[in-house]
């Protein structure tokens, strides 16, 4: 990345859930990645790889089991109160759920303003109410939406109600977690388009979690791919996207359909066997043998490490042992 600046270190980062006294969940096992600033990394892979867990405790709000996460240089898990709460106002979470994320019984004026007045940020009801019509403008809604109740909008529109109030606070980072999962395919777009437009104008840095990834491809500048737990692949997007070099990796970029019928006919899809195991009960090694075409005998045995294959290409993969 250049001379660009860290703004968030993951290192080792694990985050484990007990379920019983014989069983632990590992939802994000061993997992290292660095988010420069006024970039937006894209993390991707299906339901249950741990991309959520990953994003929610990297920003705190789950504590990790073991692992650091440095933002700006500090450690978040061992902030001081003056630190801990710049930290929750410079970054922000926008859900994925805008049904469920957003408080019905306030009035969008309320819920906007909310983060305003917790951070002391406005000085009187007038500069407060033409910050909040300032924000609805910037996320393409009406200024009047300000006294409506959540309950009379559209998904796409709470999702932006739900953006303007990550704004309030003028955040330096956003946590995007399946941001427009929850959307009818036909405004994912407008909502993408609108968190690019923002993150460009106001220089945000943005981590993008998503299960789509060709929207993900869209917005991203990096793309990590996710596999039960792992990171199993990070490049830059175009690389990404072009070039993939994981099995799994190739095999999420083979499932995209092609919008042209004579190519998506004649393309080689890789259908990926058997289904994702249990993050109570991964595979030994690399957890994906029990699925990959490509798995040879270490596969089984070793655990394979991140590797740098070519200038900012990492993967973990043991087809890639030798080139480094
Ligand atoms: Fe496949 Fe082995 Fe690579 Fe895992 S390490 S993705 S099993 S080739």
């Amino acid at each position: 990345m250049g001379d660009k600046k860290p703004i968030l270190e993951v290192k080792h980062l694990k985050k484990y859930f007990p379920v019983d006294a014989k069983h632990t969940l590992k939802a994000v096992d061993d997992v290292s990645f660095t988010i420069y600033e006024g970039e937006t990394l894209g993390i991707v892979g299906e339901s249950g790889c741990g991309k959520t867990t990953c994003g929610r405790t990297c920003i705190g709000v789950y504590e990790a089991t073991s692992g650091e996460v440095l933002y700006k240089g500090k450690d978040i898990n061992k902030m001081t109160a003056v630190e801990r709460k710049e930290f929750t106002k410079k970054v922000q979470m926008i859900f994925q759920d805008p049904y469920s994320s957003l408080d019905p019984r306030m009035k969008v004026h309320d819920i906007i303003a909310e983060g305003m007045q917790i951070h002391k940020l406005v000085s009187s009801k007038a500069e407060e109410i033409k910050a909040v019509q300032s924000l609805l403008e910037q996320v393409g809604l009406n200024p009047e939406h300000a006294s409506r109740y959540v309950h009379e909008f559209s998904g796409g529109q709470r999702q932006r109600i739900g953006i303007a109030r990550a704004l309030a606070v003028n955040p330096e980072f956003l946590m995007c977690d399946e941001p427009i999962s929850a959307l009818d395919v036909s405004v994912q777009a407008q909502v993408v388009n609108l968190l690019v437009k923002l993150q460009k104008e106001r220089g945000l840095t943005c981590m993008f979690i998503a299960h789509d990834l060709s929207m993900v491809k869209h917005i991203s500048d990096r793309v990590g791919v996710m596999y039960l737990g792992n990171l199993v692949e990070l490049a830059d997007s175009d690389v990404l996207y072009q070039h993939p070099l994981h099995p799994y990796t190739k095999a999420l970029l083979s499932a995209i359909p092609v919008p042209d019928p004579d190519i998506e006919r004649q393309r080689n899809q890789i259908r990926l066997e058997g289904e994702v195991p249990s993050p109570m009960n991964p595979p030994a090694g690399c957890h994906f043998c029990n699925r990959c075409s490509y798995a040879m005998e270490e596969c089984s045995c070793q655990t394979p490490v991140m590797r740098e294959v070519e200038p900012g290409h990492f993967v973990a993969c043991h087809l890639y042992d030798e080139m480094k």
